[in-house]
Formats: structure tokens, C-alpha cells, sequence
């Protein structure tokens, strides 16, 4: 953490109670006891990597509570948790009735950030967010612009508000936990990339899940980006209250309209951003400038380009960024070709409407799905799907829930369901896949949920999945 200075009168000697060791948790506890604040950290948990955790801040003289997080501290002016702490905690039901403020990592960033500090691009959706904020990164970077990908994503936001290096731009990931937790945020322009069920067992509903995502537009200066295929993305745009003159921009993979940026001929072009969008369009970039060229991800492109060009990035930088991007591990990664079948990890499709992409891609499929369904149901993307599904593995807890949706609706396609949890689960996962693929097909592992019942994240499932593919490349050698 650098040394920026923030102006500490207003924490001197504040009561905050920091909610949860962790990622956000630690850093957030020593920049306000940094600041003057006198700070108590409550977490849950109360193991030794806690214990290890609580030493060195109470070293600090920083006050940790472990084992207790549903306690409100007494004197609490103000709680700082961190985003995955449901909003439904006796904590903050405590705090609600004591009239104390809850803020999320994002919110304190963001009142932390100094002076002149650079405006924010946010981006959030259900899915894509990584993906765009990177490409947002890229071009932005392309136009010679200071900037960073922060938030849910690489660099915390604590870390690029008080950090030493100094940004003109940057380009913001937001989960809709962050949102939930970010009452005062106020981007220069924001895009929510498409609304699909997830996380509806924290947020409660539908409908409280996607209110969260709307937050990203209040108060936009510039532009509120949405995605012209998801009307619920417009609504939210119609419902924020933002600063006058700010205008409502659409994506499509369609020709685009005034005020849009869209695909003509596998040109990417803005009808948005032009000094005539009755008459005018811009070339941008061309679709095979883009890696992957899948649907999904030229809409994840245009929403970045959006984003670039309310900033006032130039065509020639869209076009250069977008050249330069490539996609992160474990989203749509060819790992290796077996035998005539093609394998591939796509370990970050943990919710039904990232499954839903890249099954979309593939044709026939032998599909390897299963894990934590963090309350979703699977019968909208079994039937999507069960044309061209050659057969299904299943692994992981709610896998039941799977085999009962292909029993409804593609009541013939192979099913083998592996009741099994351990580390060895993926290497049997993958061998059943190749037993049942045939020449030309492809295994795809887009499990539609979340990893945590078998794997520490995504990222260890995507690497469990290519181990046992290249395992299996070994043997057939
Ligand atoms: P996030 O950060 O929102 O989780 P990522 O960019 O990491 O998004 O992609 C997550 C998953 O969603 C990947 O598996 C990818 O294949 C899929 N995906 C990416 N962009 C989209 C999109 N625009 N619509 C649907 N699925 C997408």
C-alpha cells in the first residue's frame, strides 16, 4: 500500500469494525487504523490460519474477534465487510437497528480515493465481466491512457486509490455483492453486460439481484451501457438516476441502430459516438480481431468499446486493444485433441448462462457438469442444449439436479453420475467423458456451478480437468 495522502480527519478515532479476515478484510483493517480509526475485526471462522492472521494485526493494535461475526461491537460507528457477507447476517440486522452505515470494499475505495483521483469504468453482468474489463484495459492502454483492470478482478481497489502508481482511467470489475454494498459509487459510465439468475440464495431474489447490478448506473456522467438483446439491461438504464446529459448506449450483434454499437459485414461499428448517428457510422475493429470470435465475447467487445468511447478513445485504439487482448485460463481453453476428440476447459461457466455460451459453441458435446447450483435450476439450459449432446458425466454435490433436468428433457442422451467428491473425481470425470465421445465430438467441461464443494476455485477444477486430459493424452500416445 503507498503512501497517498487521504485526508484523516474524519477517522481519527472512529469506531469501525472491519466484518471478516480475508482479502478485503486485512487491508481494509490497516488502512483505517492507518488513518486513526480504532478498529475490531469480527470473523466467523476461528482456525489456525485465522489465529495466524489475528496475531499480526493485533500486533498492530488492531482488535480481532474471532469466532463471533454476528456481535455488533459496542461504539461501532460504521461496518466495513467484506462483499460476500450476506446481507441477512445478525450483524448488519444489529447495525440496521443501531442506525450504523455498512459499507463494502468497494465503497470505501471509492471514499477513500483522493482528490483528482481518475474516474471509474465499471462493469458488471452475470457474465463476462473479467473478460470485458480486460479488453476495457486493453484498448484503453492502447490509446496511451494510464489505467489498470481493478476490483473483482488482479489489483484490489484499496490498492489502486492509495497505491503510488497514478491512473488517468480505470476499468472496474463489480460483482453484484460489491454493488449491494456501494451506496455512494459514482462511475463515469458503466455497463451491465446481461441478467441471468445466480447468487439468488445471497441476494434473496431475482429481483433484489438484479437491483444491486442497476446501482452500477446511478449518477453516471456519460454513459449507461446496456445490452440491446437483455431488455432487463434497458429497464435498469430507465430506472437510474443519473447526472443530466448522460445517454443510454445498446449493444448488438446486430446491425445497430442510433445510439448503438453493433456488427455490420463482421465489422464491429458505432452508431453512438459520432457527430451525425442519424447518418454516421464508425468502423471500430473486425471480428476476427477478437479471441475468442464467439458470440458471447463480441458482445463482451462491444460493451468495452462502448465504454472506451464515452471515455474518448479513438477507433484505432479500440481496434489495436482489442488485437492485443487474450482471454484468461480456463474460459473456453483448448487444452488438447485426443484420439479425434477435441477437450476443452471451460471451468469458469460456473452458472447456467456462462454454460449456456459455450455449449452453444459446440456440436456434438460430451459434457462434463456439476457442482454447487447456488440455487438455479437446469431445465431452461438442458433443453438448449440436448440436441447436441452426445452424453453427460456429472460430479459434485447438486449433480442430482442435473440428471433430473436431462431426464425431462433429453431422456436418451448417456448419463453417468459420479458419486464421488474427491481429488481423484475429475481423472474418472474425464475418462468416462472420453468412453462415451466418438471422433469429431468435442468434451466440454462447462459445469454450470460453482466448484467449492470439491475444488478450492474454479481455477483448481480448470487444472484438475487439463491434468486429466493430458493424463489420458500420455496413456493414448
Ligand atoms: P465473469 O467475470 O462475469 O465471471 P468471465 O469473463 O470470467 O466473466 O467469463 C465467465 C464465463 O462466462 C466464461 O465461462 C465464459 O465462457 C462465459 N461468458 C463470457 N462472456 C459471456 C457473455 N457475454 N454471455 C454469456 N456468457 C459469457
Amino acid at each position: 500500500m503507498g503512501s497517498r495522502e487521504v485526508s484523516n480527519q474524519d477517522w481519527q478515532g472512529k469506531h469501525v469494525t472491519v466484518a471478516g479476515l480475508g482479502v478485503s478484510g486485512i487491508p481494509a483493517a490497516k488502512v483505517l487504523h492507518g488513518l486513526g480509526a480504532v478498529v475490531t475485526v469480527v470473523n466467523d471462522g476461528d482456525d489456525e490460519r485465522s489465529r495466524t492472521q489475528a496475531a499480526e494485526l493485533e500486533a498492530q493494535g488492531i482488535a480481532v474477534r474471532l469466532g463471533d461475526g454476528a456481535t455488533l461491537p459496542e461504539s461501532t460507528e460504521l461496518i466495513v465487510t467484506a462483499p460476500g457477507w450476506q446481507p441477512d447476517k445478525p450483524l448488519f440486522t444489529a447495525a440496521a437497528e443501531a442506525g450504523v452505515p455498512v459499507w463494502g470494499d468497494v465503497e470505501l475505495a471509492w471514499r477513500l480515493r483522493g482528490p483528482g483521483a481518475a474516474p471509474w469504468l465499471a462493469v458488471t453482468g452475470t457474465n463476462g465481466k473479467t473478460t470485458t474489463v480486460r479488453m476495457l484495459a486493453s484498448i484503453l492502454q492502447a490509446a496511451g491512457l494510464r489505467t489498470a483492470a481493478v476490483g473483482n478482478i488482479g489489483v484490489s481497489l484499496l490498492d489502486a486509490v492509495l497505491g503510488d502508481e497514478e491512473y488517468d482511467v480505470l476499468a472496474v470489475e463489480l460483482s453484484s455483492y460489491q454493488l449491494h454494498w456501494a451506496p455512494s459509487l459514482r462511475a463515469h459510465s458503466a455497463a451491465v453486460l446481461n441478467l441471468a439468475p445466480d447468487h439468488l440464495d445471497w441476494h434473496g431474489s431475482m429481483a433484489a439481484y438484479v437491483a444491486d447490478k442497476g446501482r452500477v448506473y446511478e449518477g453516471n456522467r456519460v454513459a449507461c451501457v446496456y445490452n440491446a438483446a437483455d431488455p432487463a439491461t434497458e429497464d435498469l438504464v430507465r430506472e437510474a438516476d443519473v447526472e443530466e446529459g448522460c445517454r443510454a448506449i445498446g449493444f448488438t450483434l446486430n446491425t445497430p441502430g442510433p445510439s448503438q454499437l453493433g456488427v455490420v459485414d463482421g465489422i464491429l461499428v458505432d452508431r453512438a459516438f459520432v457527430a451525425n448517428r442519424q447518418k454516421q457510422a464508425q468502423e471500430l475493429a473486425e471480428v476476427k480481431d477478437i479471441d475468442p470470435p464467439a458470440p458471447h465475447n463480441i458482445a463482451n467487445a462491444l460493451a468495452a468499446a462502448a465504454l472506451a468511447r464515452a471515455f474518448g478513445v479513438e477507433p484505432a485504439a479500440v481496434r489495436d486493444g482489442l488485437r492485443a487482448f487474450r482471454p484468461d485460463p480456463h474460459r473456453i481453453e483448448h487444452v488438447a485433441n485426443i484420439d479425434g476428440v477435441a477437450y476443452v476447459d471451460d471451468s469458469k461457466a460456473t452458472n447456467t448462462h456462462a454454460a449456456e455460451a459455450s455449449l452453444a459453441a459446440y456440436d456434438p458435446i460430451v459434457w462434463i457438469a456439476g457442482g454447487l447450483a447456488k440455487g438455479a435450476t437446469f431445465d431452461e439450459l438442458v433443453t438448449g442444449a440436448a440436441g447436441r449432446l452426445r452424453g453427460a458425466v456429472l460430479i459434485g454435490r447438486d449433480r442430482e439436479l442435473i440428471r433430473e433436468a436431462l431426464t425431462r428433457h433429453a431422456p436418451e442422451v448417456p448419463v453417468v453420475d459420479l458419486d464421488r467428491t474427491d481429488t481423484g473425481a475429475m481423472s474418472e470425470a474425464v475418462r468416462e467423458a472420453a468412453r462415451l465421445a466418438r471422433p469429431g465430438d468435442t468434451v466440454l467441461m462447462a459445469p454450470a456451478c460453482a466448484s467449492m464443494d470439491m475444488f478450492v476455485n474454479y481455477n483448481k477444477r480448470g487444472e484438475a480437468f487439463a491434468d486429466a486430459v493430458r493424463a489420458l493424452a500420455a496413456e493414448s500416445a
